[in-house]
């Protein structure tokens, strides 16, 4: 049935907003208007060319592939008219009048608070219509959709609370938008400023663009090029077109292969990680074509997950061109395409990293954290994304990184395993006491001072064949003392004689309770009285950490203790012990919620504090 009517239909909420914030914008930013109503014309074509292969019963068959961009001068308006998918009424309703993932938690506020700042980040956000309100005191829609038994639309909105959808008959397949431009906004009813503007942004776009009747985009798919004959700013062109960029990327990988499979792939590393700038999870941003056709774009098939920060287009013709978006999730060709892109870009990483190290180390720096996501979700990948971890150590400068292979070169030939140590910072770490034997042994070890490395080296479990060991770990087996550290023990003063030392540590394991699974002689603390080590060896206390906060405690097992009893401080406690067990029993106490405190894990403060405060009372008298 034939809707006659005109409606008018208010925006949602957010719409609402996002269009207030658009119309305030900065002036000089308005360009990008042309670029996302562009993008849109495009994205439309590819859409309508794929469901095209798919379903075959299409309206206007044989109405050629083009974006034609019209304006007229006297009546300031400017005009995008598509050939693509076009959109029915409820398309018009939904993809128009609401913005798509608003409802997801802290979505809208984060758009919100980006485009405010900086306008040309709209289209990442997936709103780059509404940029059209820059410009324009109307926009009309006018759609019909590539259904052959669809009805032709037109959307109408001067941008200000709510819009209208009256029927149009007539219209060709696709989408004309037509602007009427703004009084501050008159120039772009220009061909100059036009061709400007699309040959800034949009020169990349796989279809022709047509101002009065020519051409005036490269219409080429770059990737299929052979390396010789593109320049350094066509890559870059082309990276800022498929990433609505304004950056240049810090490394590119161009390749083909014909075996095992047909590839040609075009990926680029970007400058800047917007998901630690605080703009949420990214989306993927490799898109995936056969023979130049889009079957899908920011495809989540083409590249694991933890890759998401990549961006680029990979094409291969072995791919079955009517292939479904349903199809891709499970299909066994997409999953081999899979593997070999993602090794071959690791690969990439790892050269990049000898040839370039000044370059490997920004990427490091900026995208380490999804090479580390990698290390801990993906078994395919592991040993290659091992290879190109960096870390500060006890060998390194301070801010200078290692790789796991160098830190293998420099191992004594006795030394079987690679140890770590985690903690806030390199200051907290060599401070510690977990460094205390490694030191005096002159072994290096690797700080690890994000939260998730822990996991990262528990995941990989081994490197090289030497297995990951962390500093934390009771079993520790370090290489025995050479000659001269012999001498120097036995310089040092006595320890507890046997029988006292055992009776002491009993006696503290009965104070401490359940708090410890067991306090022994330590044979590693060299200047510190006690340290907390895990009998278990699966999880670090770094880890332990992450677990409490997520309420996953009950798979962490209870710590030792490990006593130094050459030290100072401990035969004290032996001494005081025989003379007042009470205030003896408290000096335990804090030497375990001092432990606690360097193995960075939580104790309970207010008794501490209010224990610490009579133990200097006392001190003092
Ligand atoms: P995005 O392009 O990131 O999805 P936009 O705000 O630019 O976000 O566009 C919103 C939606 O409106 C698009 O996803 C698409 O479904 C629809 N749309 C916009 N322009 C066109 C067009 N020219 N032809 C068909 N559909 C369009
Ligand atoms: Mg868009």
């Amino acid at each position: 049935m034939t809707d006659t009517k005109s409606e008018t239909r208010e925006f949602q909420a957010e719409v609402k907003q996002l269009l207030d914030i658009v119309i305030h914008s900065l002036y000089t930013e308005r360009d990008i208007f042309l670029r996302e109503l562009v993008s849109n014309a495009a994205d439309a074509l590819e859409k309508f060319r794929h469901q095209q292969l798919l379903e075959g019963d299409v309206f206007d068959k044989d109405a050629p592939l083009e974006i034609a961009i019209s304006f007229d001068d006297k009546e300031q308006t400017l005009t995008i008219t598509d050939s693509g998918i076009g959109m029915t009424r409820e398309e018009l309703e939904q993809n128009l009048g609401t913005i798509a993932h608003s409802g997801s938690k802290n979505f809208f506020s984060e758009l919100a608070e980006a485009v405010k700042k900086d306008v040309n980040l709209i289209g990442q956000f997936g709103v780059g219509f509404y940029a059209a309100f820059m410009v324009a005191k109307k926009v009309r829609v006018q759609s019909r959709s590539y259904r052959p038994d669809a009805e032709g639309y037109e959307w109408a909105s001067e941008g200000s609370g709510s819009y209208t959808l009256s029927p149009c008959p007539g219209l060709h397949r696709g989408t004309k938008i037509i602007i009427e431009l703004n009084d501050d906004s008159h120039d772009y009813a220009s061909e100059y400023e036009i061709k400007r503007i699309i040959k800034q942004y949009s020169n990349f776009v796989p279809f022709p663009i047509k101002v009065g009747g020519e051409k005036v985009n490269t219409v080429q798919a770059l990737w299929a090029k052979s390396k010789s004959d593109i320049k350094d700013e066509e890559y870059n062109e082309f990276y800022k077109f498929i990433s609505n960029a304004m950056d240049e990327p810090l490394a590119k990988l161009h390749f083909s292969a014909d075996a095992p499979l047909a590839i040609k792939a075009l990926l680029f590393v970007p400058t800047e990680n917007f998901e630690t700038l605080g703009f949420g999870r990214m989306d993927p941003g490799v898109s995936l074509y056969c023979q130049k056709i889009l079957i899908e774009q920011n495809s989540a098939n083409i590249l694991p997950e933890w890759l998401r920060f990549v961006k680029g287009v990979v094409d291969s013709e072995d791919l079955p061109l009517n292939i479904s978006r349903q199809a891709l999730q499970d299909n066994a060709l997409v999953a081999k395409l899979n593997k070999i892109i993602t090794s071959r870009f690791l690969k990439h990483l790892a050269e990049l990293a000898d040839k370039e190290p000044e370059t490997y180390e920004k990427i490091w720096d900026t995208f380490g954290i999804f090479l580390k996501e990698g290390a801990t979700s993906d078994f395919l990948h592991r040993d290659a994304i091992a290879k190109l971890l960096r870390f500060e150590s006890s060998k390194s400068e301070p801010g200078q990184k290692i790789s796991l292979a160098e830190y293998v070169q420099r191992m004594a030939e006795d030394q079987k395993e690679i140890y770590y140590v985690n903690g806030p910072s390199r200051q907290a770490i060599e401070g510690g006491p977990y460094l205390e034997a490694f030191r005096k042994n002159d072994i290096e070890v690797i700080y690890t001072m994000e939260p998730i490395d822990d996991f990262v080296f528990s995941h990989l479990g081994e490197f090289d064949s030497k297995k990951l060991v962390s500093a934390d770990r009771a079993d520790i087996d370090l290489p025995e003392a050479s000659e001269t550290d012999k001498a120097e023990e036995a310089d040092k003063e006595p320890e507890l004689e046997a029988a006292v030392a055992d009776s002491l540590l009993k006696w503290m394991k009965e104070i401490l309770g359940d708090k410890v699974k067991d306090v022994v002689a330590s044979k590693r603390l060299v200047d510190s009285p006690a340290i907390i080590v895990n009998p278990d060896g699966v999880f670090t206390s770094s880890m332990e950490r992450i677990l409490k906060a997520t309420n996953q405690e009950h798979q962490i097992s209870s710590k030792n203790m490990e006593i130094n009893t050459q030290h100072g401080l401990i035969k004290g406690l032996a001494d005081m012990r025989t003379k007042d067990e009470e205030f003896a029993r408290s000096i335990v106490e804090q030497i375990y919620d001092n432990a606690m405190i360097q193995a960075g894990l939580l104790i309970e403060p207010r008794s501490m504090v209010e224990r610490n405060y009579k133990i200097l009372e006392r001190a003092l008298q």
